[in-house]
Parts: structure tokens; C-alpha cells; sequence
């Protein structure tokens, strides 16, 4: 059956959005719902949140647009630096550290970082400029649907009161998914009483685009390097983890308690003078996976398939992941004259992607209960699991490159 539109991609946040994108860069017709708008101008940011993308997805955003497009370029991470526990970095040499381990350039291919900082304010801009940029790409935001799936096709009854078809639907639109729920597509949760504090502080000294993650028995402290700002050339964000009544506290304290905190968690990294440059954001923390990615003419892509634990930064890099996945699957479809939402295809997208991203998802999950507890077994397996990366280069730099999603 003739449709208005092949695709219909629910929810633009950054991975409805790119999909968008670059399907649109092979011809096919996409209607994009998103209900919130567009800003091509980086607001204040609208949730503290600064991501980590790996290496390997930045071509992604180049072919999509987005990266071209970010008003402020990403900060390259060149260094990581994993403490755990009470470590301590010495000052003398930063490549080897007392209960910990450090990547380093030599642990990625030449020349390239392990990944980019991007403030999600920087990230929303540049999807708000890059998306007018293709014709068959029709955008409505703020702007919701009423679906209906039928085994022919999708319809769609607008907030606006008009009535469009198309031949599949992708719900993008997060990890409340109204569309996941309409389907009837079960959903696991796995929460962890513990809730991440997001913000962003200046320093005195520059980071070299080293970040740290310091692993303690109450959550992970993570702070991020970030590209300088007018009159804060030197600058961080920090992702910290504990239970929700010590971050009810934390975030209760003033600037100077706070950065005093703050201090006592950076393992002994040599910044100077903190200082505190917005607000803090809260979120409590839960992984969550879906027990189908499809159900008639519709599929899960992004947070709306799977939520991860925020402890390895790969959230959204899995939400690319299957991106690139689709891209190609409907991009060869659609090219072949197949039809986008049969079975064959939804299927095939399912067993291309769900595996490795639960896998994913079963690994932050362990690296947060491994790296949280203080049992003696527990501390020496995770001791023998960080020696033995730090004794052999080849096995570091495997890890490194499947972190960085090459
Ligand atoms: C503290 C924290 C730190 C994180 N850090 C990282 C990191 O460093 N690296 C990383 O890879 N990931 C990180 N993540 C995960 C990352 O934020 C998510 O994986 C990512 O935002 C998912 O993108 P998405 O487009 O699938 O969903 P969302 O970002 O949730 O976007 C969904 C979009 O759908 C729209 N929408 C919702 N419902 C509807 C509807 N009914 N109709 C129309 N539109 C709708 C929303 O307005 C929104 O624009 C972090 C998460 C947290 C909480």
C-alpha cells in the first residue's frame, strides 16, 4: 500500500534525531514527531548532562551532520585514569597509580582519543541546526501522535488533528516509551537505590583531557574534562554517585563544602582551586531492558529499547549502536523496494542488536556492584582484574578498542 510518509521516527532526542538524519540522506520520506522544540542557539543547558561518546561513533555524527554542526567542538579524552577505591595518583608519575590503572594514548590507535565530551546544551543545538538540512525529512515539534497499527500499515492521527500513514514506526522517544507501552512490549527494571549528582566546576589548572573515574564503596565518582568556557578556561563536568540521602546532603552544602568534597574524591589530581559554575541536576539510577525491540510495524531504538547504568558512559552510544545498525538494514531495504516494516526486517534488527546491548547493559550492571563492594573476595578479584589489564598491552588495548566502539 502507497503510505505518506516511510517512516515515522517518534521522538527526536539525539537518537530519533540522527536516525532521522541520515535516513533521510538516502531518499527515504520521514515525518519526525518530537514534543518538545528545537533551538539551534545552546541554551543554559537543559539537564547538566555532559556525554561521553566513544571514538567510533563520531563519524556517525559526521555523516548525519550533527558533528559539523556542534556549536562549540567536543573535548577530546586522551587519558583515563581509573582509581579504585582510596588509590591515590601520585604526583610524580601519572601513568601508574596505587590501586588503579591509567589508559593512555599508546593504549589507542595513533591519533586518536578514546572519546569526545559533549554538553547535551551543544549536542541539542547542533541537532536543531543539522535537521532543516534535508528535504525529505518532515519535522513537527512540538508535536505528538495517536497510532494504530494495522499489518499493511501505520496510522497516525497528529496533535494538529491531521491523519498520515506510514509503512513503520520507530518509537525513539525515550526510557518512558508511551509507544513501548501501547505495544504491550514488556519491560525489566533493575534499580539501585543510589542516585548520580551531575555538575560542572572550573579549575585553576588545565586537565590535558584526562578524565578520572574513582570508584568507591558508595558509587563512582566520574569527573569529565570539558572544552574552557568564557572566563573559565579550564573546566569539568563531574558525575557523582551515591545513595539518595547522602546526595540529598551533598547537594544541600554550600559551594565551599561541596568543592571540599569534591577535592577529597579526586585521588590526588593537582587542578588548584576549584570552583562551582552552575547547578546541580539529580538522577536516580536504574537500568531497564525491553523484552522485545518489536512488536506491527513498530521498533525500539535508543533508551526507549534499553537504560543503562551511567558508570561506563555508554548509554547513548548504544542508542548509536543500533542506529547504525538500522541505517543499514532500511537503507538497503528501502533501496531493494522492500517493504520497511515487515517482519523479516524488524526480526532481523532484533537479533542484530539485543544481544550485544544486553551484554552491555549485564556489564555496567556487574561494574557497578564489583566496583560498590568492600568484601575481601570481592576487593581482590577486582584488584587481580585491574593488575592484569595494567601487566598486558594487548588485552588493554582489545578492551580500549571495544570501548570505543570501533
Ligand atoms: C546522569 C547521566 C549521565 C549520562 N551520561 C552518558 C554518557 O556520558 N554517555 C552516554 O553514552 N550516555 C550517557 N547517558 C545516557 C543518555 O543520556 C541516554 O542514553 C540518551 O539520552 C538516550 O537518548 P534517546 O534519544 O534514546 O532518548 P532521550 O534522550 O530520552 O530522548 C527522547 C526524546 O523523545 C521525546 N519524546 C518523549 N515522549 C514523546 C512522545 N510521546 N511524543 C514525541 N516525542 C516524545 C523527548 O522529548 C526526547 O526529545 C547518561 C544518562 C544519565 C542519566
Amino acid at each position: 500500500m502507497g503510505t505518506d510518509y516511510d517512516l515515522c521516527i517518534n521522538g527526536g532526542g539525539p537518537i530519533g534525531a540522527t536516525l532521522a538524519c541520515l535516513l533521510a540522506t538516502k531518499g527515504l520520506r520521514i515525518l519526525l514527531l518530537e514534543r518538545g522544540t528545537y533551538s539551534s542557539q545552546p541554551t543554559q543547558n537543559p539537564d547538566g548532562r555532559a556525554y561521553a561518546l566513544a571514538e567510533g561513533i563520531r563519524p556517525l555524527l559526521e555523516d548525519a551532520g550533527i558533528w559539523q554542526a556542534l556549536p562549540q567542538a567536543g573535548q577530546p579524552i586522551n587519558t583515563i585514569h581509573v582509581v579504585d577505591q582510596q588509590g591515590r595518583l601520585p604526583s610524580t608519575s601519572r601513568n601508574s597509580i596505587l590501586n588503579g590503572l591509567s589508559f593512555t594514548e599508546d593504549d589507542a590507535p595513533a591519533g586518536r582519543p578514546f572519546g569526545w565530551m559533549v554538553e547535551a546544551h551543544n549536542l541539542l543545538a547542533a541537532i536543531a541546526r543539522a535537521l532543516p538540512e534535508h528535504d525529505t525529512l518532515d519535522i513537527r515539534a512540538p508535536a505528538t501522535g495517536r497510532f494504530t497499527f494495522t499489518p499493511t500499515h501505520a496510522e497516525i492521527a497528529l496533535n494538529n488533528g491531521q491523519n498520515v500513514t506510514a509503512s513503520l514506526v520507530i518509537a525513539a522517544d525515550g526510557r518512558r516509551s508511551l509507544l513501548r507501552e501501547q505495544a504491550g512490549i514488556g519491560l525489566t527494571r533493575i534499580p539501585y537505590n543510589k542516585v548520580a549528582l551531575v555538575s560542572a566546576i572550573a579549575h585553576e589548572a588545565p586537565h590535558h583531557n584526562s578524565a578520572l573515574e574513582h570508584f568507591l564503596p558508595q558509587g563512582p565518582f566520574a569527573r569529565l574534562p570539558l572544552p574552557g568556557a568564557p572566563g573559565h578556561p579550564h573546566r569539568s563536568a563531574i558525575v557523582w554517585t551515591d545513595t539518595a540521602k547522602r546526595i540529598e546532603h551533598i547537594s544541600s552544602l554550600d559551594a565551599e563544602s561541596f568543592l571540599r568534597l569534591v577535592q577529597d574524591r579526586l585521588a590526588g589530581e593537582e587542578l588548584g582551586q576549584l570552583q562551582l559554575t552552575g547547578s546541580h541536576w539529580t538522577y536516580p539510577l536504574a537500568s531497564q531492558y525491553a523484552h522485545r525491540y518489536y512488536a506491527e510495524r513498530l521498533l525500539l531504538v535508543g533508551d526507549a529499547a534499553h537504560g543503562l547504568h551511567p558508570v561506563a558512559g555508554q548509554g547513548m552510544n548504544l542508542g548509536f549502536r543500533d542506529v547504525r545498525t538500522l541505517v543499514e538494514l532500511l537503507g538497503n531495504a528501502y533501496a531493494a523496494g522492500a517493504d520497511l516494516g515487515s517482519q523479516d526486517i524488524l526480526r532481523t534488527y532484533q537479533r542484530l542488536t539485543r544481544p550485544g546491548n544486553l551484554a552491555m547493559l549485564a556489564g555496567c550492571d556487574i561494574m557497578e556492584r564489583v566496583f560498590s563492594n568492600n568484601l575481601p573476595i570481592i576487593r581482590h578479584a577486582r584488584h587481580f582484574g585491574l593488575n592484569t589489564l595494567k601487566r598486558f598491552p594487548a588485552l588493554r588495548r582489545n578492551f580500549v578498542h571495544r570501548a570505543m566502539g570501533l
